[in-house]
């Protein structure tokens, strides 16, 4: 099966000289959840950057669902429904609109945007916020309402950057019991932390990066056992 995502030797050198990528390769299975694990200043979010065009490679290359972004971007990107690690909507839209407006640029028409706007705000709590400028949400809201933006043209794979930091422990464990489901539902998702725990809680497989580099790509299971840890059955676990 083509895989949701391959990443082969993938370089980034920034514009004043630093090299955040040192050739990264990765792949993730159609239907997998899978975490990028490492530390701050690893590369995450250049990477993502690289597979949503945000950011421009230096050479390497990246295929979604068998689609070279390089061949066809926006091919590759209905496809691809992103959570930024940082805000990045217009504090003054209102939230019904900021959802509706990213259904728009993936050519969704307007009655349909209307629906699944509808639908998503209401799956992640945010029905009710509907008029707001998002402004005026909490930052747990906030984070919802990307991830309502990410979903709304249904994309085939979501990718989160490290969407739980400074999430409270009530709001996480109800965000990763969302994320387990849309995930049974069929979507592929990877999502980057530096919580092990986070990653033991969702995740099948894992990789860890480290100053530009992939330094493991394994199970979960195995990376734990590697830690000398004990694998629970995760889903009741109450620590986080
Ligand atoms: P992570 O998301 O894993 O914390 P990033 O991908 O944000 O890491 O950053 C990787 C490295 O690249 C860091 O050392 C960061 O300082 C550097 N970096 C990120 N963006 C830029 C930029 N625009 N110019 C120069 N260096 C950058
Ligand atoms: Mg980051």
């Amino acid at each position: 099966m083509t895989a949701a995502l391959s990443i082969s030797d993938l370089h980034k050198c920034y514009d004043n000289g630093f090299e955040a990528l040192k050739g990264i390769s990765l792949d993730v299975q159609q239907g997998d959840f899978f975490a990028v694990l490492g530390p701050n200043g690893a590369g995450k979010s250049t990477t993502i950057g690289v597979i949503c065009s945000l950011v421009k490679k230096t050479s390497g290359k990246v295929s979604v669902f068998g689609t070279d972004i390089d061949d066809n971007f926006s091919l590759a990107k209905q496809n691809i429904g992103v959570v930024p690690q940082e805000f990045n909507f217009n504090q003054f839209e209102k939230v019904f609109d900021i959802v509706k407006t990213q259904a728009g640029y993936f050519g969704l028409p307007s009655k349909l945007a209307e629906e699944r706007t509808e639908k998503y705000l209401k799956q992640l709590g945010l029905w009710d916020k509907r008029h707001q400028r998002s402004r005026m949400l909490s930052g747990g809201m906030k984070r919802r309402l990307m991830i309502a933006r990410a979903l709304v043209h249904e994309p085939r794979l979501l990718i989160l950057d490290e969407p739980t930091a400074g999430v409270d422990i009530e709001l996480r464990r109800s965000m990763w019991q969302f994320l387990r489901d849309i995930n049974a539902q069929g979507t592929t998702i990877i999502l980057t932390t530096h919580y092990l725990e986070e990653a033991e809680s969702l995740c099948r497989n894992v990789a860890i990066i480290d100053r530009g580099q992939i330094i493991q790509n394994t199970t979960i299971k195995a990376l734990l056992k590697q830690l000398n840890k004990e694998v629970f059955i995760l889903d009741t676990r109450e620590e986080l």
